[in-house]
């Protein structure tokens, strides 16, 4: 199953940035700085913009079609373009000399491939034109990803069809100390941001990263993906191995039938389920939606919580053991309690006709205990908890956020998972912390 091991480089890890925000930060700077400065396509084309002989989008698919129509490389020219803000494919043909009718045609055509309108600010696109006074395109090709593209040959008849260059899948392996947060670790050593994301949530339930300790360390095995050598995104964690205050904290990634989970090395799932309802027997009022009519405030706004209505006075659980985060009375939510669960994972819950005494900011509770009652404070018309449910730091609807059941590996696979564990737990040992 292992094509090839790369040992994940580890760098000094003295620098003093702050968080993984910085990494998003950087990211979005990155990204509003190419679409800033892509290539200027005003007119006609100007000889900076032609690339002659660097195919890099399009290897060498409509090239072998241009042959097989009798097309010289050398009467051929390429532009290489990316997709700006509200442009779309008439605007990038026209300036190509195709007329309004053959692009009419071509996103009709399209529809069965691709929808033109899917066009994605700063993907790449390329146009082979015809190298005469006439610069006319005769083959568009639009990157969907660094995977896959679309091409569209409008040189005698149409022709549009999707094409897919390889992907390699590699698993690859990183390492390191904590030396601050798991954030900073992970930058510091030059390790992918989905990774950290990826661990935090598979660890989340076993160990809070707010509270990790200089001297913990850690392993990885992960999928990255590569298109024609070059890496264009990580996979999934594999394998991992966390060491929290000397304690082991193994993680193996196992599908059984349909259901893919972690587990740990008995076999265990690394994960909690949380209780589907904050109220034993309750019915669903108002779901979660980014447009639903207010009640009160009779306009329509988002919804980021799930309504269950209950009678006054029922009982309020918390869904998942953790620590209370907030408790109060804000003129919105009316008596609310906030529980953090752990680094990835919060639930808040309003309109509570009270607040259980004793729940304030710090205590810690268990899954199924009661936090509150039933009530209809703050905005609310009749008495209902909202349920809301955070991700990472985001509201998502908590009905549809997946987290699966924590069942251990089922009997009939389990031969099969302890095969996979032994070996990713080899290979794991086998690797050096490089500190
Ligand atoms: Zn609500």
């Amino acid at each position: 199953m292992l094509k090839r091991n790369h040992i994940g480089k580890l760098l000094n890890h003295n620098l003093r940035l702050t968080t993984g925000i910085v990494v998003c930060i950087l990211s979005l700077f990155l990204i509003g700085y190419i679409s800033d400065h892509d290539v200027p396509l005003e007119g006609k084309v100007s000889h900076e913009d032609i690339v002659e002989q660097h195919i890099e989008v399009v290897d060498t698919v409509p090239l072998n079609y241009f042959v097989a129509n009798g097309i010289v490389a050398d009467s051929l020219l390429l532009y290489e373009g990316i997709i700006k803000k509200n442009q779309n494919l008439s605007e990038i043909l026209l300036k190509f000399n195709i007329s309004y009718a053959l692009i009419a045609q071509l996103a009709n055509k399209s529809k069965e491939v691709f929808e033109v309108r899917k066009f994605v600010v700063g993907k790449k696109y390329n146009v082979f034109y015809s190298n005469d006074t006439l610069q006319k395109a005769i083959s568009f090709i639009y990157e969907i990803d660094a995977a896959n593209y679309v091409v569209y040959n409008m040189l005698d008849s149409i022709r549009i069809y999707r094409e897919r260059k390889e992907v390699d899948t590699e698993i690859m392996m990183a390492s390191g100390e904590i030396t601050s947060s798991l954030w900073q670790t992970m930058a510091d050593n030059n390790i992918n941001f989905n990774i950290t994301v990826n661990l935090s949530e598979i660890y989340a339930w076993a160990i809070d990263f707010y509270r990790i300790q200089k001297g913990d360390y850690f392993k990885v095995l992960y999928e990255e993906k590569f298109v024609d050598g070059e890496s264009v995104g990580i996979g999934k964690v594999i394998a991992a191995y966390f060491n929290h205050y000397n304690h082991d904290y193994y993680a193996v990634y196992f599908e059984q039938g349909e259901a893919a989970d972690y587990f740990d090395e008995n076999a265990n799932s690394l994960r909690k389920a949380f209780l589907k309802a904050p109220l034993k027997y309750s019915r669903i009022s108002s779901r979660y939606s980014m447009k639903r009519f207010h009640p009160v405030q009779k306009r329509y706004k988002a919804h980021l919580g799930t309504d269950y209505a209950a009678p006054r006075g029922t009982p309020i659980m918390s869904t998942g053991d953790g620590v209370i985060q907030k408790s109060g009375y804000s003129k919105g939510n009316g008596n609310y309690v906030k529980v953090r669960h752990n680094s990835v994972y919060s639930t808040q819950y309003l309109h509570m006709n009270k607040i259980k005494s004793g729940i304030r900011k710090g205590v810690r509770v268990r899954q199924g205990d009661v936090i509150g009652y039933v009530g209809s404070t703050g905005l609310a018309t009749g008495p209902h908890v909202c349920y809301r449910f955070w991700k990472n730091g985001r509201q998502v609807d908590a009905l549809k956020v997946s987290v699966p059941p924590s069942l251990p590996v089922e009997k009939k696979y389990r031969s099969e998972y302890e095969k996979v564990r032994d070996e990713m737990i080899q290979k794991l040992r086998g690797l050096d912390v490089e500190v």
